[in-house]
């Protein structure tokens, strides 16, 4: 490899990290993602394609992305002042463990608690700014391991706790009263419930958020049909999010996304809630046809992806999906466990069907 120019300047960390790299490739069925499914009505297309036409390129953005903020704050039953829009709640990842990383005394480095398997930013993002990632392995069921976390928080004080509910790549939400416990255990660190799938669950936990002065919540469009716009948001106590967003780079959501972001979640709300009813009919649909193959399993899904259970090694089976030209996600790298999982987001009706017919022609 060349020579890295400056290489003794670089954070260490670099050197363990490697860049988040989708797959690039052209599949025809694409369900690596947990995207949502290309099923926006022509009306909705119109209103975005009119907004688009009305926007002033010359201009910079709103820097404060107020009308987004208002839209997304009356979306999630909030004030705007407890809203920070970040480009996707990646951004707001990097955000928060910036925010927080001071180190608390007689530590060189702020730890970040989270679970294992889950989303792999919150490793990534803090391990780039130097912090302690502490993983705790999820239970049999893959839920919260209450008491291993609890021991884990003990041994190394945690600043920001990072918890998906849903989680990516398992589905389940996690179970209220762990997650409520886990919450007033830690009363110095902030607990960020991620809900980037909390559109294709029964309810939400704003209700912790509520009433937990530690809590805070994550929030997406990626998940519902905007995975293009890089909208996501942060709820959290406004002084709180005044305090992070002095991190913010100015203008970080562009004209587009602030505008389309607006319209998606206030005019076009009832077309988002649509596609997330179809999605959800599809996913109990994909459920009940994968059980009936012999030796998979799924577990209860709470997202817009289903976590399979193979009855062999899940890389086979994934690259031998790829090969028919339907692309999921496997994990089987890791090993142990995640071997035999793959993760498989529900896609419109004739993906779906097509992953279906290559599984049964392959068991
Ligand atoms: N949180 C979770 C749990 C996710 O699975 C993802 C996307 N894979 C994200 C956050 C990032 O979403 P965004 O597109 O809003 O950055």
């Amino acid at each position: 490899m060349a020579e890295i120019p400056c290489a003794s300047l670089l954070r260490p960390e670099l050197g363990e990290l490697t860049a988040y790299l989708p797959e690039l490739a052209e599949y025809p069925v694409r369900l690596d993602a947990n995207e949502a499914p290309a099923l926006l009505s022509a009306g909705a297309r119109e209103q975005l394609e009119r907004a688009v036409h009305d926007t002033r390129w010359e201009r910079y953005p709103d820097p404060t992305a107020s009308a987004l903020r208002a839209s997304l704050a009356a979306r999630s039953g909030v004030s705007p002042q407890e809203v920070l829009a970040g480009a996707g709640s990646d951004e707001l990842i990097t955000l928060l463990l910036t925010a927080l990383s001071r180190p608390r005394d007689r530590t060189d480095a702020a730890v970040v608690l989270t679970t294992t398997p889950t989303f792999v930013m919150y490793r990534l993002a803090a391990r780039a700014r130097g912090m302690r990632v502490l993983e705790v392995p999820l239970d049999a069921n893959w839920d919260l391991s209450l008491d291993s976390m609890r021991r884990g928080a003990e041994l190394a004080p945690p600043n920001l706790v990072f918890i998906a509910s849903p989680n990516n790549p398992t589905g389940n939400l996690m179970a209220r009263d762990r997650l409520e416990a886990l919450i007033t255990s830690l009363p110095e660190s902030l607990v960020v419930i991620d809900e980037a799938y909390i559109d294709y669950a029964p309810g939400n936990q704003l209700e912790l958020y509520q009433r937990f002065e530690n809590v805070a919540i994550l929030r997406t469009l990626s998940k519902i049909g905007f995975a293009s716009l890089r909208v996501g948001w942060l709820i959290a106590r406004a002084p709180l999010v005044a305090e992070i967003d002095k991190l913010r780079p100015p203008y970080n959501l562009c004209s587009l996304s602030q505008r389309l972001g607006a319209l998606v979640t206030s005019e076009l709300a009832g077309e988002l809630a649509a596609l997330c009813e179809l999605v959800k009919s599809e996913r109990t649909r994909v459920t009940a046809e994968l059980e009936k193959l012999p030796g998979f399993r799924v577990t209860p899904s709470q997202a817009n992806f289903l976590w399979l259970r193979t009855p062999g090694p899940a890389g086979e089976l994934f690259a031998a999906l790829a090969a028919r030209g339907v692309l999921v996600r496997s994990f089987h790298q890791r090993g142990g466990r995640l071997a035999e999982q793959l993760r498989v987001t529900i896609g419109a009706p004739t993906e779906n069907e097509r992953l279906l017919d290559c599984l049964r022609e392959l068991t």
